[in-house]
């Protein structure tokens, strides 16, 4: 399919404009590069999306985008996924969109890309179980993950309960 149609088809299921849907691409493109995967060479990225409170000075909606890739260890286990390093930097950011990147009433989307240098587009991935029970933790059921194989050739979009169905969460805890 071409990339422009898929960003036009990404951006309407996620009810973003257009070029919001383009950006969010190429965020997320970009947020693998960041990956420190010597061990794996499976490079994954992950782009958090972020509508914020305000709006630029012609009305419109202003975006964010919190990137993170997976940063593994000679300690194989110390490894942590793209995944969780963006979920956890946008909840301890110190930037001036503090406030709106830790309030995931703003989260728009999570988008995820992986693969390794010499894949040729490859499958699509999708979060491992420890990352879908963290991303639980701040996001409701009908939250989007979108995924997508290593060239962004292809996605997919799945909720949030589509990933982790009967899922254990912070309402469980709450005692009334
Ligand atoms: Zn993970």
């Amino acid at each position: 399919m071409q990339q422009g149609a898929q960003d036009e088809d990404l951006s309407k299921k996620l009810h973003i404009p257009i070029e919001i849907g383009h950006k969010l691409i190429s965020k997320l493109i970009e947020s693998k590069s960041l990956s420190y995967s010597p061990y794996s060479h499976f490079k994954v990225g992950c782009c958090l999306l972020i509508k914020n409170n305000e709006t630029t000075s012609d009305g419109e909606s202003f975006y964010s985008y919190v990137l993170g890739a997976n940063i593994e260890n000679a300690s194989y286990g110390a490894s942590i996924c793209a995944e969780r390093t963006t979920i956890v930097k946008a909840l301890t950011s110190t930037t001036t969109t503090t406030t709106t990147c830790k309030d995931a009433t703003n989260w728009v989307c999570i988008a995820i890309i992986g693969g390794c240098d010499n894949d040729d587009g490859g499958k699509i991935i999708s979060p491992c179980g420890i990352c879908r029970q963290v991303i639980r933790e701040f996001v409701p059921l009908d939250f989007p993950i979108v995924m997508f194989n290593a060239d962004a050739s292809q996605w997919e979009c799945k909720t949030m309960e589509q990933l982790l169905p009967d899922s254990f969460g912070p309402d469980h805890l709450t005692h009334s």
